[in-house]
């Protein structure tokens, strides 16, 4: 198989398999977000617990790299500390602008990296990164009581 095919398989089983897609009853952050150049949507739920996010999960509508996008940046982020999660999202914008970016700790993410040339995908693969990072830092005001 070529780069082409196994990319989008790896789209196609998280656009239409993930398990990360759904409500989550625990949720005690929930942010939305929007593309209106592509019409995609979504929703993404954290249950924060004390040192790190204990799940994550997404609704939304859209095409498939925005859906994908959100399933996959689901799997990277669930059980990771807050600290963790900031830097996974930095290093995954830095790798969208074309800067060096620490590629050991965006797993599969790595997988959109071809996106970054075609700005109006970029747009829908960062879309769930953009609206955690919202979510991320909602967290860290709670936490500083600011
Ligand atoms: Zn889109």
């Amino acid at each position: 198989m070529n780069f082409e095919q196994l990319y989008a398989d790896f789209v196609m089983h998280h656009y239409k398999n993930s398990m990360y897609r759904g409500l989550l009853p625990a949720s005690t952050c929930s942010v939305e977000g929007s593309n209106t150049s592509c019409g995609d949507s979504i929703i993404i739920h954290l249950e924060e617990g004390e040192s790190k996010i204990q799940a994550v999960r997404f609704e939304g509508e859209g095409c498939a790299i925005s859906q994908a996008s959100a399933s996959v940046m689901a799997e990277i982020l669930e059980g990771k500390t807050y600290d963790e999660a900031r830097e996974i999202v930095e290093s995954f914008e830095k790798m969208l602008r074309g800067e060096s970016f620490n590629e050991s700790l965006i797993g599969d993410a790595l997988f959109f990296q071809g996106l970054k040339d075609h700005p109006m995908r970029v747009k829908c693969v960062n879309l769930p990164w953009k609206t955690v990072a919202k979510a991320l830092a909602l967290n860290e005001q709670k936490k500083t009581g600011a």
